[in-house]
């Protein structure tokens, strides 16, 4: 295999650019991190690897971190990450990867950031779906540069990356402690989930979890504390009946157009 992608998806829009690269590459294989992350030993033989998720407060989701740090990448030669974001753009987490593969004697080549429309509806209202249209075309040009340069091997990241300090909130808060922070206390996030009286017992939010957090107990889900906070559960719930807190009542649900539970379910083990 010349090329492998990891990928890991909550609502669709890693996957969907994941799929568009991979089919832009010969020779191109997609594998779901949420398949294979709790493997005892994880290598890859192929010549380039991609690493493509969602941007999780300013970095790497936690499973992607881990699943980095774990995996043997001794064989291939050249590393390259897309990252689907609903607004932010940062370098910081092309300086975590950096960083891990250095620690692995490797380094990144080509990383970009692509904005897709948001699915962190615990916090946000949903992309207006013109906006979203407007937001896939230019995704889909942006995917068909990056395959280019992948095919060419490019590099695009400036090598004093390392060297930056990436702030946030008028520097109140470094990026660095945000994304730690955020990757120490996620798996406990699905404390705020509960459902409403429109639960028909479906099990669809069971069955798009890519890390198995729920389960089904007399008809209801329950939420098992190791969540990575995807919102694939409360957005592919067909009722609106998952809710976080107080903010989601009512609120519109977001996922990949193209994207579909039976595509996230393909991702878990
Ligand atoms: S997806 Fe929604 S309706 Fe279906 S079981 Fe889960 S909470 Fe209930
Ligand atoms: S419980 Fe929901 S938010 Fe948490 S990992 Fe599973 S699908 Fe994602």
């Amino acid at each position: 295999m010349k090329t492998t992608i990891y990928y890991f998806t909550g609502t669709g829009n890693s996957l969907k650019i994941a799929r568009d690269i991979c089919d832009m590459l010969e020779d191109c294989e997609l594998t779901p991190i949420a398949k294979i992350w709790k493997e005892e030993t994880l290598s890859v033989t192929s010549e380039k690897v991609g690493f493509i998720f969602p941007l999780y407060y300013s970095g790497l989701p936690k499973i992607v971190y881990d699943f980095v740090i774990k995996i043997d990448l001794s064989k291939p030669r050249y590393f390259f990450t897309v990252i689907a974001s609903a607004g932010g753009t940062t370098e910081f987490p092309f300086q975590q990867l950096e960083r891990i593969l250095n620690t692995k004697s490797k380094k990144l080549h080509l990383g970009y950031i692509i904005v897709m429309p948001t699915n962190y509806i615990i916090a946000y209202k949903t992309t207006p779906e013109d906006r979203q249209n407007l937001l896939f075309e230019k995704a889909s040009q942006q995917v068909e540069v990056i395959s280019e340069m992948i095919k060419n091997e490019e590099s695009n990241l400036d090598p004093d990356i390392l060297k930056r300090e990436f702030l946030l909130y008028e520097g109140k808060y470094q990026t660095e402690k945000f994304n730690a922070n955020f990757r120490e206390k996620v798996n406990l996030r699905d404390e705020s989930f509960y459902i409403d009286d429109n639960c028909t017992s479906c099990g669809i939010c069971e069955e798009v979890c890519p890390v198995n957090n729920i389960i089904l107990v007399e008809g209801e889900p329950q939420w098992q504390h190791r969540c990575q906070l995807c919102l694939a559960c409360i957005n592919y719930c067909p009722e609106k009946s998952i809710q976080f807190g107080t903010e989601t009542k009512n609120t519109q649900r977001y996922h990949h157009p193209e994207i579909t539970p039976q595509d996230l379910k393909s991702q878990r083990k």
